[in-house]
């Protein structure tokens, strides 16, 4: 089997968003570690609407000024590394203003489908225009902020408009609704990828997309009680490196995990990493040829990082081998 480790290279989105040091470089140093010493790498989406919204607004503020170039040089290292630099956009950044050393985001537009189809063309192509020159090399793969990629027919026309290829924003079996995320992949393929053309959710073999959907993994009610409680106790090993606030979660959500089994995405993130080698095993037992997995740097905990590299040392030692999104397109 293979492992598709991918992260969403972002700051936090809630009322506090947190310091480039802590929610991308030091949490990205200690991932790199934890799998680079088995041939591992990351497909990273990175969050380019905040790059260029800062990079925007840097002439007046030196401290974006030196988040920018922190940054950019940070993905040039890691594109260099061999690691996989992917688009990711998250479009209330360029709606949001900084003042006072913090961020003022705007909440009515956290998701693509919040925008006009010509807007969230003039969002995206922008953000991959800035990425791309970063980087020195063409992305050819997106996954939506808060996985909201539909309607279809809006994300089409993204794509098309800027060479995009391929998804991975699709979570088969989840739907959500909140003033931050809208997406409903109840019908959508549990496969290791497929192709799609006019529904991001329907395989079409002549498509002239790539799905690569998130897998997924049904998790018991005591697993987010435990959950919960780690986050009461606050403990040392399961604080993130993050410094930022996430957005909320819904009560009904909440309500939901407390009580009944849920599916939820294969993860490195904080204490989810602990069902990975489950969701691992089920996989392989399922047949797959491809386990995708989900991560944030800025939730990365010390607990997270350590199961990691264990996880990666046990799925190397059973013959699994890694990819990362370019890899799975060229070998298309
Ligand atoms: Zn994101």
């Amino acid at each position: 089997m293979k492992l598709l480790f991918t992260l969403d290279y972002e700051l936090f989105l809630g009322s506090r968003t947190g310091s480039v040091a802590n929610c991308l470089i030091t949490p990205m140093e200690q991932l790199q570690a934890a799998i680079e010493s088995a041939g591992g790498k990351f497909t990273i989406f990175v969050d380019a609407t905040y790059l260029f919204r800062a990079r925007q607004l840097s002439i007046g503020y030196p401290q974006l000024a030196r988040d920018v170039e922190q940054i950019s040089s940070h993905l040039k290292q890691l594109v260099a590394s061999g690691h996989d630099v992917q688009l990711h956009i998250h479009p209330h950044w360029a709606f949001s203003t900084y003042n006072d050393g913090m961020w003022l985001l705007d909440h009515k537009h956290y998701k693509l489908c919040d925008l006009d189809a010509e807007t969230a063309l003039q969002v995206t192509t922008q953000a991959k225009e800035l990425l791309d020159t970063t980087i020195g090399r063409k992305t050819i793969a997106f996954r939506a902020g808060g996985f909201a990629a539909q309607p279809t027919a809006m994300l089409k026309e993204l794509f098309l408009k800027n060479d995009i290829v391929a998804d991975c924003s699709v979570c088969p079996g989840l739907s959500y609704s909140s003033p931050q995320q809208e997406f409903d992949y109840t019908k959508a393929p549990a496969k290791d990828c497929y192709r799609f053309d006019d529904d991001i959710c329907t395989e079409d073999a002549g498509g002239r997309f790539t799905e690569f959907p998130i897998t997924m993994h049904r998790v018991s009610p005591v697993f987010h009680w435990k959950l919960a409680a780690n986050r009461l106790l606050k403990l040392q090993e399961h604080r993130t490196f993050g410094d930022g606030a996430a957005v909320k979660t819904t009560g009904e959500s909440i309500v939901a995990r407390l009580t009944s089994w849920q599916n939820c995405q294969a993860t490195i993130d904080g204490y989810k990493i602990s069902f990975l080698p489950q969701a691992w095993q089920a996989t392989r037992h399922r047949g797959n040829e491809l386990l995708t997995i989900l991560g944030h740097p800025k939730l990365a905990t010390p607990y997270s990082i350590d199961r990691l590299a264990k996880f990666v040392q046990q799925a190397t030692a059973a013959g699994d081998t890694f990819t990362t999104i370019s890899q799975m397109l060229a070998a298309q």
